[in-house]
């Protein structure tokens, strides 16, 4: 599944090839993802141009001149910008015409999202795919002892497990399932640990932990950003080199205790029982 990650290397893929672009017409093959794309949309967009193309969690928005178009990878979905006359290939979903140049949402499972948010109905991160979103961990709000202070807050009296609470994205976006493992190994602390007991240097090492796991999963696939202007490119996921996760029984890379995995919430959890304390 595309994490942030994932999402952000493809904003960085597209986005120097379309922005500022006119689009020239939108044709919706299969309609039918996990929301219907609006069907009015190859009426209302021709003629409008890119203005900017931003992420918030795993959402891309695509500024248009009156709304954007929110995009969603889904569990499979790929946005891949191809010379207009390369042929459409099964799964491909809908293609965003911008002359001699094609924007593809390709989703074989169709768990993905094209949605429009018109400017008439108010600013985007009211939208209520947004609102509840947690903060980017990029974003100065999440900077240094902000971060850290976000953590702390948002988990007092919250007895779910930490690796529940990250993974739910209500604090911070874009944790996903393998950054939670990554994370909380980087900041020791143990999965189990219940979120409302997390200390404040706890708190303080795992937003610092979360946003250099992200990041260097973001780098990572820095090298796959020309795979975004051809056809055959699959960037899949970038942690190249997990230090726990999918490493059940083997080594611990720091101490070489053997690493464990549970399950938490229907979703596997990878961990060092030395080097991760609750
Ligand atoms: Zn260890």
């Amino acid at each position: 599944m595309p994490e942030l990650p994932e999402v952000e290397v493809t904003r960085l893929g597209i986005q120097p090839h379309l922005e500022g672009r006119t689009l020239s017409a939108v044709k919706i093959i299969d309609g039918r993802l996990r929301w219907p794309v609006p069907s009015n949309l190859p009426k209302l967009l021709p003629g409008q141009k890119v203005v900017s193309i931003e992420r918030r969690g795993k959402y891309l928005l695509v500024e248009m001149n009156t709304g954007y178009l929110i995009l969603h990878l889904g569990m499979t979905g790929t946005l891949r910008v191809l010379p207009s006359y390369e042929a459409l290939k099964p799964h491909d979903r809908v293609t965003f015409e911008f002359g001699k140049l094609s924007l593809r949402l390709h989703d074989p499972r169709k768990f993905g999202a094209v949605l429009w948010h018109p400017k008439t109905k108010g600013a985007i991160e009211k939208n209520t795919l947004l609102q509840k979103l947690g903060v980017e961990p990029f974003s100065p709000e999440f900077a240094g002892d902000l971060g850290a202070d976000i953590l702390y807050q948002h988990s007092r009296k919250r007895t779910v497990a930490v690796k529940q609470f990250l993974l739910a994205g209500q604090a911070v976006v874009g944790v996903g399932n393998i950054y939670c493992s990554e994370s909380l190994f980087e900041a020791g602390i143990h999965p189990a640990k219940a979120a409302g007991k997390l200390t404040r240097p706890q708190c303080s090492r795992l937003a610092a932990a979360v946003r250099l796991i992200l990041q260097r999963a973001i780098e990572a696939g820095g090298s796959t950003l020309k795979d975004f202007v051809n056809s055959e490119g699959d960037p899949g996921h970038f942690m190249v080199q997990t230090k726990v996760y999918d490493r059940k029984d083997l080594p611990c890379k720091v101490c070489k205790t053997p690493i464990k995995q549970i399950v938490q919430g229907q979703r596997s959890t990878y961990f060092c029982p030395q080097c991760q304390k609750r």
